[in-house]
């Protein structure tokens, strides 16, 4: 398995002289399994940029699109997401259930004077809706897929993968708090994050500006360093980085977040998510 970056961004893409090493696009991941089948996690910004990749290697696109939720900055980019236009590709959707809901939504013609020309059932490529995952796990070629509740406004699903010994979580757009939330208890996340060799997680505020965002759905490094730290992940990588941060501010934060792992004689390798950059497992 490997994990690949196209997005690291949170709430709105932010390109420009200030973003080039971490990332400007809205979230965006490429999976690709042992078998080398390919998932990919959210149609921000980044997915824009992986359709001409994924096009540029193959006649023919076959995709599984996993929908952690439909706020904006997580389903954008699929009006630029070119083999979506093809009638030889093939996507596979599935994750939170309001998923289908909010791509079609995105690509209706009436609403407004219009937003985008394009109609959602006039896009060519063969697009079915699986619906399995508020079922329960689903089985790709061997890889396990479930879920877990997140607590963020209008609610969304995080993700694990787990392919033989090896595994991987990712949650964004997720408050990580001491209280107990629609009946889930932050140990809830401890165990679903049990062990894993990657965890990736929204860290968009830092400790100082939490206090004042409770209820905003995101989470501080410093908490979610605490999560990676009691399900013994063994690397933790920052995502969903705030729109206002620069290379320079992130790389701070990376370093903040080194030093309180260390503090804490951690083992645990942090670092901070990078438009481009891939994590074999
Ligand atoms: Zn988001
Ligand atoms: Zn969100």
């Amino acid at each position: 398995m490997e994990c690949k970056f196209w997005g690291t961004r949170g709430s709105i893409a932010v390109p420009g002289k200030d973003t080039t090493v971490y990332g400007g696009n809205t979230t965006c991941l490429e999976i690709t399994l042992e078998s080398g089948r390919k998932v990919i996690i959210d149609a921000g910004t980044g997915i824009r940029a992986l359709g001409e990749h994924l096009l540029a290697q193959e006649k023919r696109v076959d995709i599984l699109l996993l929908l952690t939720h439909i706020h904006w900055d997580h389903v954008l980019g699929v009006l630029f997401f070119r083999p979506i236009f093809e009638p030889a590709s093939k996507i596979s959707i599935d994750g939170f259930p309001t998923c289908m809901r909010g791509l079609t939504s995105i690509f209706a013609t009436k609403r407004g004077d219009g937003f985008f020309p394009v109609k959602f059932e006039d896009l060519k490529a063969q697009i079915q809706y699986l619906d399995t995952l508020r079922h329960g796990p689903m089985d790709v070629d061997g890889v396990i897929i479930d879920t877990v509740p997140l607590h963020h406004p209008q609610g969304g699903y995080g993700f694990r993968f787990r392919e033989g010994k090896k595994s991987l979580v990712f949650i964004t757009d997720n408050e990580l708090t001491e209280d107990v939330w629609k009946g889930r208890h932050p140990d809830d996340y401890v165990e679903f994050c049990k062990d894993v060799d990657i965890l990736i997680h929204d860290a968009q505020f830092t400790p100082e500006e939490v206090g004042e965002r409770r209820g905003w759905g995101h989470s501080d490094y410093g908490a979610a360093l605490e999560l990676a730290q009691k399900a013994y992940v063994k690397r933790l990588i920052l995502f969903h980085h705030d729109p206002s941060r620069t290379d320079q501010k992130l790389a701070s934060i990376e370093a903040k977040c080194r030093d309180l792992a260390a503090g804490n004689n951690s083992q645990i390798e942090v670092v901070a998510a990078r438009e481009g950059t891939q994590f074999p497992l």
